[in-house]
């Protein structure tokens, strides 16, 4: 695997290698790696010539300073894992190097009502700054293919609506993986790490509430439905920050169910300090 920490090196190196005819595949991650990031890699891998991962920590997208502060970083274990799994290329860049003009936005991105619902309305700012980071990332490797993981839904609706913004639809093809999952059921996420013993043990709740809500689901009324799943969560200790059932594709939410619309449940809580997500397509 080959290791970039600066742009136009990495650039340079892409555009030799797209003019010899090689498809680039492209899994950008904050680190902290585990398989459901591995299982994008693997994906790539399986379609295109060559992986390009990246590491990024991206602080314009933490509205907490303190969820960014305890982020979880190992690049050492990272780089044992992306080896092992056969990535081709490593880009990891110092924040001056993706942002040399400081964190300041330098455009707005038209995201519409995506940065009012859930985790737009729960994270003010968030989305903006996933757009600002990948808008970079994806100038630097231009990939042919782009690799997401379902477990962050929003935010793969986000990026594809970026990749519209930005002129790439004709470029770039979005493949949206599935959520890989821990034995119990939990989503796997970098934020697990920074659970106690205890809090591990009761995390599982929330892929259970959503479970829960899937198999419970009838047409007609869902308020009682939604009510009996955060009441789940609540009791075992989570803050909630929303518990959903919204429309697959435009994502607002539903109060109720004509037993046709397709749909999806969708949880942010907070265990103690750190904050959880997961979804689940219902239908
Ligand atoms: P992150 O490092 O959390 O920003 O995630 C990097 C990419 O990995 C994003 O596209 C995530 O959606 C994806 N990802 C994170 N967790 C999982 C998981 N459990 N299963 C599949 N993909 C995941």
């Amino acid at each position: 695997m080959i290791l970039f920490k600066r742009t136009t090196d990495l650039h340079k190196y892409l555009d030799a290698q797209r003019q010899t005819g090689k498809k680039i595949g492209f899994v950008p991650t904050m680190g902290a790696l585990h398989d459901g990031h591995l299982s994008l890699i693997r994906q790539s891998k399986s379609i295109t010539d060559l992986t390009v991962c990246s590491i990024f920590v991206n602080p314009t997208q933490f509205n907490d300073p303190r969820d960014f502060e305890k982020y979880p970083v190992t690049p050492d274990q990272d780089i044992a894992l992306l080896v092992a799994a056969g990535c081709d290329l490593l880009f990891l860049p110092a924040v001056s190097e993706i942002y040399p003009e400081g964190l300041q936005p330098t455009m707005q991105y038209d995201l519409g009502r995506m940065e009012t619902l859930l985790e737009g309305k729960f994270r003010p700012g968030h989305f903006q700054g996933v757009c600002q980071v990948v808008h970079r990332l994806l100038d630097s490797v231009m990939p042919g293919d782009l690799f997401l993981g379902q477990k962050d839904y929003q935010q793969c609706m986000v990026i594809t609506r970026l990749i519209e913004l930005i002129g790439y639809k004709e470029k770039t093809r979005v493949h949206i993986c599935p959520t890989l999952r821990e034995t119990d059921g939990l989503a796997m996420s970098s934020r697990n790490r920074r659970l106690g013993t205890t809090e591990r043990a009761v995390a599982v709740t929330i892929y259970q509430a959503l479970c829960f809500i899937r198999e419970e689901l009838r047409p007609g009324d869902l308020a009682r439905l939604k009510e009996m799943a955060r009441k789940q969560l609540a009791s075992k200790g989570f803050r909630v920050d929303y518990l959903e059932i919204a429309d697959a594709g435009r994502l607002d939410p539903c109060p109720s169910w004509d037993g046709k619309q397709k749909l999806v449940a969708l949880a942010a809580a907070f265990l103690g300090e750190v904050r959880l997500i997961d979804n689940l397509p219902l239908n």
